[in-house]
């Protein structure tokens, strides 16, 4: 049965919402699995040097996609949060990337990974790349797991990248709207009345 007319779908149930799935779960799997080896393989090149590798998620949208992705590393990593909001409250319009708190002071000469949910006008990349490239880190790289195919995201440079997808205002996987719908298993579009 579709899962999105199953009727034991309860009202508070977040599929409700779901005017459709854009990438499944098990595409989602798949992905993160041929990019955790990508990361893995060019890791394994650079550990030569035995330099310490330093994950930087992006919270909030990045932790499912993270989380996923760490367990394909077998590396030995630390990971540094950084807060940053550009789509604050009901809104699916950015408003401009703001960093909430301090960003991580312990990447200078490390190996840096940047990660990410997703690659939109590019604003949040291009600024946390550069307030990490200030600390001095010996190498920088930025995975996400999606780049919405607009000339802005094109032409932002980031090296590991999940899906290419249409422009559309997502949710699932950890990307929200009004901080709801993280938890959705599948990147969805949602229906125009949600919004
Ligand atoms: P950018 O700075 O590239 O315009 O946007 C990046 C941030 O905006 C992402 O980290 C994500 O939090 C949010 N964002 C951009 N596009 C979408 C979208 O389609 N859906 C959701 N839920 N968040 C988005
Ligand atoms: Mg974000």
């Amino acid at each position: 049965m579709n899962q999105l007319t199953e009727p034991r779908c309860k009202p508070h149930h977040a599929r409700n919402d779901i005017e459709r799935v854009l990438i499944d779960r098990h595409r989602i799997d798949q992905r993160i699995a041929e990019l955790g080896q990508e990361i893995k393989r060019d890791l394994d090149e650079q550990l030569v040097d035995t330099t310490e590798i330093v994950l930087v998620p992006i919270l909030t949208g990045s932790i499912i996609f993270l989380a996923d992705l760490i367990r394909h590393l077998p590396q030995k990593i630390r990971i540094s949060v950084v807060t940053a909001t550009s789509y604050p409250g009901a809104t699916t319009q950015s408003k401009g990337t703001q960093i909430a708190g301090a960003l991580p002071d312990d990447l200078e000469g490390k190996h840096v990974l940047i990660v990410d949910d997703i690659l939109d006008s590019g604003g949040t990349i291009r600024l946390i790349r550069e307030e990490v490239s200030k600390r001095q880190p010996k190498s920088l790289r930025c995975c996400v797991l999606l780049r919405k195919m607009i000339p802005q995201a094109l032409e932002t440079p980031c090296e590991y990248i999940g899906f290419d997808i249409p422009n559309e205002f997502v949710v699932g996987v950890g990307l929200d709207y009004n901080n709801y719908y993280r938890n959705l298993p599948d990147i969805c579009v949602l229906k125009k009345d949600v919004l």
